[in-house]
């Protein structure tokens, strides 16, 4: 980059990039009727692992205030123990995923305990009304071809994440907003139903993503990436 080298021509040149982008984004703003008030420059997966619990009423009323949607992988336990919550996730307007049935480390079990594990899972979420999940998340990312290969026997993709929050090891609401401010266009956040400071961190979130163009997208069974919902 050479000082004082910038010729008119350049200048032009840049101009109609600017004024180009800002009509490109007028434009993309325009159609009537979508909620969001700003174009959205890329799609983003946020994840909410564990639930549903005592905390998932609380995460899914900040959700909706800050106008974002999620993929919630339940447990399949906890899916049979508080169904209503399954629907309230889907009312909510977040998509519903499989996170196992009792949260074991896969990778130690036998195929037909795994295939217990995820097939109890999707009965329960569909029995509850959360629909038959195409998403599969094994606990503690931990997984091999036996449970990718029962995943998808049950029509699952398996999806783990590009950007860990690393609130399940106790990180700050300050380093949760931090790292979801690391995601780009496509890109899948690990976050938890149970945590304190993921729940505090939400409207942060929300903001900083906003600041960028990434809407909260679904993630794509054919891609594993976060996508426009559609
Ligand atoms: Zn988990």
């Amino acid at each position: 980059m050479g000082t004082g080298s910038r010729s008119p021509r350049a200048l032009v040149t840049a101009l109609t990039v600017l004024v180009t982008a800002a009509a490109a984004t007028l434009t993309a703003a325009a159609p009537a009727g979508a909620a969001p008030a700003a174009a959205c420059t890329g799609y983003v997966g946020l994840t909410f692992d564990d639930g549903p619990s005592g905390n998932t009423t609380r995460l899914l009323d900040a959700l909706r205030h800050n106008g974002l949607r999620a993929t919630m992988f339940n447990q399949g336990q906890y899916a049979a123990a508080h169904p209503s919550l399954v629907r309230a996730q889907v009312a909510a307007g977040m998509w519903v995923g499989n996170h196992s049935y009792t949260h074991p480390h896969l990778t130690r079990l036998s195929q037909p305990q795994i295939d217990s594990e995820i097939s109890r899972t999707q009965q329960a979420i569909a029995t509850a009304g959360g629909g038959t999940p195409k998403l599969f998340r094994p606990p503690y990312g931990e997984t091999n071809a036996t449970v990718r290969s029962v995943a998808a026997r049950h029509g699952l993709t398996e999806i783990i994440w590009h950007v860990d929050s690393q609130d399940w090891n106790g990180a700050s609401t300050d380093a949760i907003v931090q790292s979801a401010a690391r995601l780009t266009n496509g890109q899948v956040i690990l976050m938890h139903d149970w945590s304190a400071n993921t729940l505090a961190a939400i409207p942060r979130i929300a903001q900083t993503l906003a600041s960028r163009g990434l809407c909260p997208g679904t993630i794509s069974p054919q891609t594993g990436r976060a996508v426009s919902p559609g």
